[in-house]
């Protein structure tokens, strides 16, 4: 029986990329997985066959963040499938995930990109959060994926920084908030990693890949499973006493 076995687990933009590896592991574990998913239908029914495929559980559910009601939709849409597919209704561990990378220096960056940003980064896993936790079960999880841009200034994605370093405030303040329940509150913060995100510049561009590879102290791209497996720790018993911290998978990018 996996380590996670009788617990239910949300990944937010679990439809491809960090979110699928992360939904595939916590499955994996044993946990009953809600993938959410913002457009693409097929790819988080994808993801959830290739779960039952290897025995595991899950379920979609769909929401377009940064959008009005995006929140009451996936809470509505959550509270319905967990009592289809569990006995128990609530939750056990909530990863925000879902992400966007605009891209551009300072003075490129408008503010619509910029608004945009705010409402998925930021705004979208606050008011996530603050309704999971009438779900959440006392000793739960909340894992925020933030990124290692809040400490390895990449100019181009300034923006993107600006609100992942938000996120890592907000693990640091919610965790002091959720100790007396018993919830632990971390953040995971990946390098580089060879995702759709970032497939326009990195792949097929052999000195862009280079330059990634070089930038980690291991000498490569890191892959989705190198977060996801960061994120199953966090998840896990082994964790308990890890809380309102920001674990660096990034390869040693910034050594
Ligand atoms: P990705 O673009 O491959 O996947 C992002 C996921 O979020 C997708 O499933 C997408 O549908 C979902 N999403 C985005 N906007 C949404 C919206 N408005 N509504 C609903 N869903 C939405 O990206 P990824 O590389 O897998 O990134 C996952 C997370 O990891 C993001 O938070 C990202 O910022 C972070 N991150 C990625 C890298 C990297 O190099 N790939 C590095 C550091 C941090």
């Amino acid at each position: 029986m996996g380590t996670l076995a009788g617990k239910t687990a949300l990944v937010t933009g679990g439809s491809r990329g960090i979110g699928r590896a992360i939904a595939e592991r916590l499955a994996a574990d044993g946990a009953l997985v809600a993938v959410h998913y913002g457009r693409n239908t097929a790819a988080a029914d994808d993801v959830v066959a290739a779960i039952r495929a290897e025995g595991g559980h899950a379920f979609t559910v769909h929401a377009e963040l940064g959008r009005p009601g995006d929140v009451e939709t996936l809470w509505d849409g959550y509270d319905r499938q967990v009592l289809q597919n569990s006995e128990q209704a609530g939750l056990d561990i909530l990863v925000n995930n879902a992400g966007i990378t605009p891209r551009g220096e300072i003075e490129e960056t408008s503010p619509e990109a910029f608004d945009e940003a705010v409402a998925v980064n930021m705004r979208a896993p606050f008011f996530l959060t603050q309704q999971a936790l009438k779900r959440l079960h006392d000793g739960g999880r909340i894992i925020n994926v933030s990124s290692g841009a809040t400490r390895i200034a990449l100019t181009d994605i300034i923006a993107y920084a600006m609100t992942k370093g938000a996120v890592d405030a907000f693990t640091l303040t919610l965790a002091k908030a959720l100790g007396s329940r018993g919830i632990t509150v971390n953040s995971v913060a990946p390098g580089i990693i060879d995702t759709d995100m970032n497939a326009s510049w990195l792949r097929g561009n052999e000195a862009a890949e280079q330059s990634a590879a070089e930038l980690s102290a291991l000498g490569r791209v890191g892959r989705p499973e190198d977060v996801a497996d960061v994120v199953a720790f966090l998840a896990s018993d082994d964790a308990r006493w890890v809380t309102g911290q920001v674990l660096d998978a990034t390869g040693g990018s910034q050594l």
